[in-house]
């Protein structure tokens, strides 16, 4: 086939995804696990099992790579260095900008070249419309790879600092782990009050749907550096995020998240912003707490 062949290391659901989208899109593909058994379906569609990690490096120019985190990288990788001459490691495990960074060098010094990726989608979104992955590394490289790539997700290459997808993925992870749990916080809430969580949804997504504009209204000010406290005041926030975490603590569920809420809270308070707009926590937390 004209198809570009591919390489794909790591299979846990994300791995196994993204080998359904390229062998569905005729791609002959390559694959390596630590637990091979984790490949028999794959190798059922048409996947080729590579007896070693240096195998499925060898094997093609692209490979794929789809692990825990880059200790993962190093742990798989490291045995077979020698076979990374000449390959380009597309790095779609998450890890910290600087791992991120520090992995990209190590590929180099072994005469790889790396792109790293930050995947904005779970398993069932590869291969569909819609999803979206952040790209950084050298731009000729994610080029000549591109349409390959795309077969996973949309691409959205956001410049060569091989940190950079992952800090932008970093940051939508920040965003999605509070708010998923500021989700659960809610279910807990509702369930120790007889409701379910199809109870809440309709209520869960208004509030989330309402983000947006929020989001827009106050980065204008915080990048002007303004805290007014016309619309909000840091004192009714105090207030108010008491009321959370005491409707928590009445209702006999855990309080982790809202006490965490309030600590952040009662700092802007001690540092003199009760009538400033709860923005400028923003502020303080620009910072690592002493
Ligand atoms: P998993 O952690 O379930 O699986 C990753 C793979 O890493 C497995 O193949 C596992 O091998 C391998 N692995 C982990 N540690 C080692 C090691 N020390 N040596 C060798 N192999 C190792 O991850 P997912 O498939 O769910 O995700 C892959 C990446 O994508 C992760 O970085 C994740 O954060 C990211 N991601 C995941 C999403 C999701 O919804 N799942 C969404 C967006 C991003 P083995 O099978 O032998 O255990």
């Amino acid at each position: 086939s004209s198809k570009q062949s591919v390489t794909v290391i790591g299979l846990g659901p994300m791995g196994q995804a993204m080998v359904h989208a390229l062998l569905g899109k005729g791609h002959q593909v390559t694959v390596w696990n630590r637990t091979p058994s984790r490949a028999d379906a794959l190798v059922a569609r048409g996947a080729v099992l590579a007896k070693s990690a240096e195998d499925a490096l060898s094997a093609n120019e692209l490979v794929v790579l789809s692990l825990t985190d880059y200790d993962a990288m190093y742990a798989v990788l490291e045995p077979a260095s020698h076979a990374l001459a000449g390959r380009v490691l597309v790095n779609l495990s998450s890890d910290t900008p600087k791992k991120t960074r520090a992995g990209a060098r190590w590929v180099s010094e072994h005469g790889g070249v790396h792109l790293t990726g930050g995947v904005n989608a779970s398993p069932s979104g590869i291969g569909q419309p819609g999803s979206s992955t952040f790209y950084s590394g050298p731009r000729q490289v994610f080029d000549a790879h591109r349409s390959t790539l795309e077969v996973l997700t949309g691409t959205d290459y956001r410049g060569e600092d091989p940190g950079l997808a992952a800090l932008l993925y970093q940051m939508g992870m920040v965003m999605f782990w509070t708010s998923t749990l500021s989700y659960w916080q809610v279910i807990a809430l509702a369930d120790a009050n007889g409701l379910t969580a199809t109870d809440v949804l309709p209520h869960a997504t208004e509030t989330m749907t309402g983000m947006p504009d929020f989001l827009s209204f106050y980065a204008e000010r915080i990048d002007a550096g303004e805290h007014p406290g016309d619309v909000d005041r840091l004192a009714m926030g105090m207030a108010s995020v008491e009321h959370v975490l005491h409707t928590n603590a009445d209702a006999g569920v855990d309080t982790t998240l809202p006490a965490a809420v309030a600590a952040l809270f009662r700092r802007g308070m001690d540092a003199g912003h009760a009538a400033d707009s709860f923005s400028s926590l923003v502020e303080l937390m620009k910072t690592a707490k002493a």
